[in-house]
C-alpha cells in the first residue's frame, strides 16, 4: 500500500489552541439552551475591559462589525473621509465604504509595516486645507500590522493637532503594548478580533474597546436591532444590525482569555527562533519598534529584493514541501475595487508595492516546533539560493 502522507507531517501556517476547558466551557452553554447574547459575552466583555484597560468592552460577531459600528458611532457618513494604510486586511478599508465614505490611504513604513507618520503628516496637512474636505475628516486608523502596535505617540500628536478621532484597528493586537499601554487603550476606540488566526478566538467574534460611554452605548444599540438597552421597555431607537455575539462564542473566549498569556509568550519565544534562524541569510523580518512589544499574530519575513517576483512560486514551492505559509496582507488600493474606483496604480504607494511583494508568513503557533521552524527556514533560502528562480 503506498503511505499517503498524513496531514501530521504538514507544517501548518496557523492552528488555534482549543484544549478541555474550551469544550467544557462551549458544552455547558449548549446544555444550558441559552445561545444567543447573554451571561457568557457579559463575561467576557468584562474580562476583555479589565485586560486592556479600557472603561467599557462591547462584544461583537467580528472586527469587520467592531470597526464599522466604531465608525458610525462617531456619526461617519456619506461624504466623510477616513484615513487608512493601504497594507491590511480588506476589511479596515471596506467598513469605511460601508459607511458611504471615502477612505484616504498612507503609505506604510518599511520595518514595522505600519502607517508612515511623515505620509499621514502630508494628507492631513493636504486635506484640512482644501475648504471641501477639511470638515470631513472623520477618523484616522492605524493598523497594528500583525501585533506590532503602530507609531501611537506621533499618530495621537496629530490627531490632536488635527483634531480627528483614532480608531486603533487592533485586530492582530491582544495583548500587545506600546511605552507599556495595551493595544486598543490609546486611541478613542480600540477594536479586535478573534478570528481563528488571530491569538486567541471564538471562532468569529470581534469587541470593541473604549473609554467613551456614549460610543459604548450607540455601539451596544447598533449592534442589536437599534434597541436602547437602558430603557425598560423595547424601545428601537436607531436602525441598528444584528451583529451579536452569541454565548457559545462568549464561553469560549472567556475560556481562551485564560490562555491568552501563555501564547503571547509561546509566540515570543519561537518569533526570537525565527530572528536567530533569519539572521545572516538573505531574509529580512518585521522589526520590532523600540518601546513596544509584539503580539505576533504573524511572523512575517521578507525575500531578498532580487527575489521579490517569485513570491507565487515560493509560496507553492513551500506548499509542496509541506510547509504551509501565506502572502503578508493585502496591499488594498491594489485590489480590483479600490484600484478601479480610485484609479490607482502601481507606484502610488511604493513601500507597499515592496513589502506586499517580499513578505511572507511563516508558520507560527504552539504546537510548532523548533525542528520544523528549522526546516521551514533553511527550505526558504535553499530556494532563494536556487540561480532558476
Ligand atoms: C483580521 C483582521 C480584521 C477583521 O477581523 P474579523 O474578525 O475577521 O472581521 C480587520 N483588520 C485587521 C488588521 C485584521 O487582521
Amino acid at each position: 500500500m503506498v503511505q499517503k502522507k498524513s496531514k501530521s507531517q504538514v507544517i501548518r501556517l496557523a492552528q488555534p489552541l482549543i484544549d478541555e476547558c474550551d469544550n467544557q466551557a462551549i458544552s455547558d452553554v449548549i446544555q444550558s439552551g441559552y445561545l444567543v447574547q447573554g451571561k457568557k459575552v457579559a463575561e467576557l466583555e468584562m474580562k476583555i475591559a479589565d485586560y486592556v484597560g479600557t472603561k467599557h468592552a462591547v462584544a461583537l460577531n467580528s472586527c469587520t462589525s467592531a470597526l464599522h459600528v466604531s465608525l458610525l458611532s462617531l456619526g461617519c457618513g456619506p461624504g466623510d473621509i477616513v484615513i487608512v494604510p493601504a497594507y491590511s486586511w480588506i476589511s479596515t478599508a471596506n467598513v469605511v465604504c460601508l459607511c458611504n465614505a471615502k477612505p484616504v490611504f498612507t503609505d506604510i513604513s518599511p520595518d514595522t509595516f505600519n502607517m508612515d507618520i511623515h505620509h499621514l503628516a502630508k494628507i492631513l496637512q493636504q486635506l484640512s486645507q482644501n475648504s471641501s474636505t477639511a470638515k470631513n475628516i472623520k477618523a484616522i486608523i492605524p493598523v497594528h500590522a500583525f501585533g506590532q502596535m503602530a507609531h501611537m505617540s506621533e499618530i495621537i500628536a496629530l490627531s490632536e493637532e488635527y483634531n480627528v478621532p483614532v480608531i486603533e484597528d487592533a485586530a492582530c493586537a491582544l495583548g500587545a503594548t506600546y511605552e507599556n499601554r495595551q493595544a486598543g487603550s490609546i486611541g478613542e476606540i480600540g477594536c479586535f478580533s478573534f478570528h481563528p488566526r488571530k491569538t486567541i478566538t471564538t471562532g468569529e467574534g470581534g469587541v470593541v474597546a473604549t473609554n467613551n460611554p456614549v460610543i459604548a452605548q450607540q455601539v451596544k444599540m447598533l449592534r442589536n436591532h437599534g434597541i436602547n438597552p437602558e430603557s425598560a421597555n423595547q424601545d428601537f431607537v436607531l436602525p441598528g444590525y444584528n451583529y451579536r455575539m452569541t454565548d457559545i462564542q462568549g464561553a469560549l473566549g472567556v475560556s481562551q482569555m485564560d490562555k491568552l498569556h501563555t501564547l503571547l509568550e509561546i509566540k515570543k519565544q519561537k518569533a526570537a527562533i525565527y530572528d536567530d534562524l533569519i539572521a545572516n541569510t538573505q531574509l529580512s523580518h518585521q522589526g520590532v519598534y523600540p518601546g513596544s512589544s509584539h503580539a505576533y499574530q504573524a511572523y512575517i519575513a521578507l525575500l531578498p529584493e532580487n527575489k521579490k517576483n517569485k513570491q507565487a512560486h515560493f509560496l507553492k514551492s513551500m506548499n509542496e514541501k509541506g510547509i504551509q505559509t501565506t502572502i503578508g496582507t493585502i496591499h488594498i488600493p491594489m485590489t480590483s475595487y479600490y484600484r478601479t474606483t480610485y484609479g490607482y496604480s502601481t507606484g502610488d504607494f511604493p513601500v507597499t508595492d515592496n513589502v506586499a511583494s517580499r513578505a511572507i508568513t511563516l508558520p507560527l503557533h504552539d504546537k510548532l516546533t523548533e525542528k520544523d521552524q528549522i526546516k521551514v527556514v533553511t527550505t526558504l533560502v535553499e530556494l532563494c539560493d536556487l540561480k532558476s528562480v
